[in-house]
């Protein structure tokens, strides 16, 4: 049986434009993202919060997958939180518009009895010292995976430590582990971020897939070429539910769970960018994914001779 997930991190409607469209109050937010792709292959629960502008019936796809809303607090009067976001035409650069907190400025995560016993915690991107507050609250969990943004590094850099510290596997993008280690190259970024505390790190590439870096092995994974991306919002977030939900599904972490998390992460990211907001994530089949898991092994399947 597959280890529950527990995960807290912004739930939010965003406003996205890409060269192929725009939505606007589309369902979104780092743990959302996380829960669509995560609950493919563990139970997840989400702690986060919204306000009761908030469409709750856009929820029934997620609640359908399995994803417990049970610690989603509603705030009566609250206005939910607001992202939006325009992609440059390369797809790869994008110009935050607008960031309305809204209810999460005030967020205090309070995480139900019944899930501080879950032995595995994905820490979402939200600030650290609620990261670091949610550690607290939380029995040992066996398995603490962390995510986090520029904007952290910049303002709270001595938090994001203290919670690197007491996390087993950090998870960012090449951005952001430079600019935590001001160290330009990749491995040695990496390296440093060893040297906090964590066993494992992942380092996100983009289209350029992902590098996973521990004490004594490198694991490297392409990013499925992709020829049509709709709209990359949320890859990153697509990409660690992947790849926490397949560890939680092996119930063990070495090299080898480790691996094929990076791969299930990697592909359930290349689903998210098909669509806007969670629209391709939701309606992806268990076979379409096999189908896509066997594209990644043909990817990079060669022979010396
Ligand atoms: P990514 O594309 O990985 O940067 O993730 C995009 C998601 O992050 C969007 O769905 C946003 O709602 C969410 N997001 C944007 N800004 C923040 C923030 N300051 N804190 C938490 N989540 C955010």
């Amino acid at each position: 049986m597959a280890q529950e997930i527990l995960v807290v991190g912004s739930t939010a409607l965003d406003t996205v434009e890409t060269a192929h469209g725009k939505v606007e109050d589309a369902l979104g937010g780092s743990a959302f993202y996380f829960s669509a792709a995560a609950s493919r292959y563990a139970p997840v629960q989400v702690v986060g919060v919204v306000g009761d502008d908030f469409p709750l019936e856009q929820l029934a796809a997620l609640r359908q997958l399995g994803v417990s809303l049970d610690g989603l607090e509603i705030v009566p009067g609250g206005r939910t939180f607001r992202w939006g976001g325009r992609y440059h035409a390369d797809m790869m650069g994008r110009d935050t518009l607008f960031t309305e907190l809204g209810v999460f400025q005030t967020f205090q995560p309070r995480i139900p009895e019944q899930a501080r016993r879950r032995p595995v915690l994905f820490l979402a991107n939200i600030q650290p010292s609620l990261q670091l507050d949610v550690l607290d609250q939380m029995e040992s969990p066996l398995l603490v995976v962390t995510d986090t943004m520029n904007l952290w590094i910049d303002t709270a850099l001595a938090d994001l430590k203290r919670v690197i510290a007491r996390t087993h596997i950090l998870i960012v993008n090449d951005e952001e582990a430079r600019q935590i280690t001001g160290q330009r190259h990749l491995l040695a970024a990496a390296r440093a971020l060893l040297s906090l505390g964590p066993r494992t790190v992942v380092v996100k590439k983009g289209e350029h897939g992902a590098l996973m870096v521990r004490a004594d092995s490198l694991f490297a994974a392409p990013a499925l070429p992709l020829e049509l991306v709709v709209d990359p919002t949320g890859a990153g977030d697509t990409f660690a539910g992947g790849f926490v939900g397949s560890l939680a599904l092996e119930g063990r972490v070495d090299e080898g769970s480790l691996r094929r998390a990076v791969i299930r992460g990697s592909a359930l990211a290349s689903f998210s960018v098909e669509d806007f907001s969670l629209g391709r994530l939701l309606s992806v089949t268990p076979a379409e994914l096999e189908t896509r898991l066997r594209e990644f092994a043909a990817l990079t399947e060669f022979t010396l001779v």
